[in-house]
């Protein structure tokens, strides 16, 4: 379906330091990303459930009441095809 949602498709440096939702102390390098975060979502059970993926990049994790704000901002926010252009389109 949409294959590009969990791979770099070089929009990210894989050795970016990127900010763990679950705790603002953890950078880690975006190409570790989503290993880390399985790992800390298993310490942080009670914030994941806070939190919601965002539909245009699964690295997006932000508090559930926070995703509409987030989509109509997200930087990912330019392929209409992945949320069927239903929603204003955000800073691209
Ligand atoms: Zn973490
Ligand atoms: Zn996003």
């Amino acid at each position: 379906m949409a294959p590009c949602a969990f791979s770099c498709a070089g929009v990210m440096d894989p050795e970016r330091l990127v900010q763990c939702p679950y705790d603002k102390n953890h950078q880690i390098r975006a190409c570790r990303f989503p290993y880390h975060l399985s790992k800390c979502r298993e310490n942080n059970k009670k914030i994941a459930q806070e939190l919601a993926t965002c539909p245009y990049n699964a690295r997006h994790r932000v508090l559930k009441h926070k995703l509409k704000l987030h989509i109509s901002t997200c930087p990912d926010n330019s392929e209409p095809e992945l949320f069927s252009g239903k929603l204003t389109w955000g800073i691209v």
